[in-house]
């Protein structure tokens, strides 16, 4: 190549590897590194199921691949009619008191609920507005944040319980603040939100006129009914009107493969939720989303309000915790969500080096929390998924005890 022919323009926009880091991507591919070696017994890193999908869900979809010529093409960018009514009459049936939601007006469905996230912040985030978000959180929010030029502002919750108080939240808040993100049951730590807590940002969220982006994908995922119930942040006082709710076929029927996500709130933010996700990638696949349209219906008729996976998910936490306890590692055992959340403070080692112990010396995967952080000082806290079946679990405690 002569010199002149060199390319010698900038490459790479300048600072948007850094807004699409969540602080903690050297981290990740570490783990990620480990879950590859060939002596790891159980990966209980990434929070995906090892079990098959919702049955109704895959048999539909493999039937409209195979003889359904109209639906392996285009759906309407807010997602398919029919998938949109069964989304609508599945909410009116699981919250009854709630009224149903238009499936024209108030419902898009999205290439996951990854893409459901980033089109909700591109819609209500403009530059300089303030954003809260709880640390840890899912290291999804933040970069996003930081896209639409947003002002991010942290709250950090405590191990064990991991509660929203009000002094905390309240501090947060500004005349700038445009958005609450908010997660329940909540991923990493499983804590899932109370009323009162629910009501707290709610009266905060109505009192500096903002909006709130409630990620609710692990709304089936809630171990124990009689001692906590989901609590819908839309259902909360002054909050339908400012209040987007992301979903996922991901978590609600065990299918984090087919990126099948959604949106539901009031029909301003929602028309420009589909406008950004029209330009993400234009609609969902359409016979998944027939698929999930399947799943949804039979979940309606048949009940399912709660995941079949609960009482598993809630065995496998307390079983690791227990094997945990015998490394010197103290749990806070979840009330819902896919994982379990350890302080490592008594081993020694930081979150990052009792991974690698783990991993190396056990076969067994975990995730440190300082991912989770965004570059907070935190590193005792360590992750594992929970949503794994029985045999992967019996595999990890035996390791576990050596
Ligand atoms: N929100 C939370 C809290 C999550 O944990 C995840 C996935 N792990 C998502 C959203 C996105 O899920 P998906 O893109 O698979 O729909």
């Amino acid at each position: 190549m002569s010199a002149s022919s060199a390319l010698k323009r900038q490459r790479v926009v300048p600072g948007i590897r850094k807004e699409m880091t969540g602080g903690g991507s050297k981290v990740w591919s570490e783990i990620t590194e480990l879950a590859r070696l060939p002596t790891i017994i159980a990966d209980l890193g990434q929070g995906y199921p090892d079990f098959p999908g919702n049955a109704a869900a895959r048999a539909t979809a493999a039937d409209v691949i195979q003889n359904d010529s109209r639906l392996n093409q285009y759906s309407l960018v807010n997602g398919l009619p029919a998938l949109r009514q069964s989304i609508a009459s599945f909410y009116a049936h699981a919250y009854p008191s709630a009224g149903k939601l238009d499936a024209n007006t108030q419902v898009v469905i999205t290439s996951s609920g990854t893409e459901a996230l980033f089109a909700a912040i591109a819609a209500l985030v403009e530059e300089g507005d303030e954003v809260i978000t709880v640390l840890p959180s899912f290291p999804w929010y933040s970069p996003n944040v930081r896209m639409a030029r947003g002002v991010l502002k942290h709250v950090t919750l405590d191990f064990p319980d991991f509660k929203l108080t009000e002094a905390k939240l309240r501090e947060q808040f500004s005349p700038r603040t445009k958005l609450v993100v908010i997660n329940s049951p909540h991923n990493p730590t499983g804590h899932v939100l109370s009323r009162e807590e629910a009501e707290l940002v709610a009266k905060l969220c109505v009192e500096h006129d903002c909006f709130c982006l409630s990620d609710e994908v692990y709304e089936q995922y809630v171990f124990n009914p009689t001692t906590h119930q989901h609590v819908r942040m839309c259902d909360m006082p002054g909050m339908r009107d400012r209040t987007l709710t992301v979903g996922s076929a991901s978590k609600m029927f065990s299918l984090t493969g087919w990126r099948v996500g959604w949106l539901h709130g009031p029909e301003d933010l929602i028309a420009a939720s589909k406008t950004v996700h029209s330009f993400g990638s234009y609609c969902a696949p359409t016979p998944l989303q027939d698929g999930v349209r399947a799943a949804f219906d039979h979940a309606t008729k048949h009940g399912l309000v709660r995941s079949e996976h609960n009482a598993l998910f809630q065995r496998n936490a307390a079983r690791l915790a227990e094997a945990l306890a015998t490394l010197n590692v103290t749990s806070s055992l979840p009330e819902g969500g896919y994982f379990l959340v350890c302080d490592v403070t008594k081993t020694g080692k930081t979150d990052v080096e009792f991974c690698h112990f783990l991993a190396k010396e056990r076969g067994v995967v975990a995730v440190p929390m300082s991912v989770f952080f965004e570059g907070q000082p935190v590193s005792n806290l360590v992750r594992f998924a929970i949503c794994k079946t029985e045999q992967v679990m019996d595999k990890a405690v035996r390791a576990i005890l050596g």
